[in-house]
């Protein structure tokens, strides 16, 4: 079994995410407020929305509690991220091997998401990891939306408690019908 999939069914108690990496160090990462995951050598200091100090993250350090490894947007370098974040970019990764067109996602407060819109954006799919600190793996709410940020947007349809493997499937069941 390779450490991904070990990861991933670590809420199914065949090994906890935590054991996996718990004797890792690795650099301390970024979440963008404009919804990238970059190390602290890629991400744009320039950006307007930029007001970091990179300097003050920069360390090599071993896993903190409610963290997991992510993966650099840019140059591939493994990262620690709060775990919400970092298994979102698991989804993300997971959906774009099935040709499902994913991204990460800021949903206000610098919170996160998965997201997936249909051809014509008029319809989006959100999931997050709903776990916050409180469980061993992901737990995700998937919903589905109609409409856009700028005309409004319906409440939705949501599905609840989901495993990583159930989020997929989720998200490529209603991307599948968005195809015929
Ligand atoms: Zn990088």
């Amino acid at each position: 079994m390779s450490t991904d999939e070990r990861f991933v069914h670590g809420s199914e108690g065949v090994a906890g995410a935590d054991q996996v990496q718990e004797n890792k160090e690795l650099p301390t990462g970024v979440w963008t407020p404009w919804a990238e995951i970059k190390c602290v050598e890629c991400v744009d200091t320039t950006h307007p929305m930029w007001t970091g100090d990179v300097d003050a993250i920069r360390e090599v350090r071993p896993r903190e509690q409610h963290e997991q490894s992510a993966i650099c947007d840019r140059c591939g370098a493994e990262i620690w991220l709060p775990e919400g974040i970092a298994y979102e970019q698991k989804l993300v990764k997971a959906l774009i091997k099935k040709r499902i067109p994913a991204h990460m996602q800021q949903t206000g407060g610098m919170c996160s998401a998965c997201e997936v819109w249909n051809s014509v954006e008029t319809e989006y799919v959100m999931a997050a990891d709903v776990g916050e600190g409180y469980t061993v793996g992901p737990v995700y709410c998937v919903g589905l939306y109609k409409g856009n940020m700028e005309d409004g947007y319906d409440d939705g349809e949501y599905w609840d408690a989901l495993t990583f493997d159930q989020a997929v499937e989720k998200i490529a069941e209603i991307w599948r019908g968005w195809q015929n």
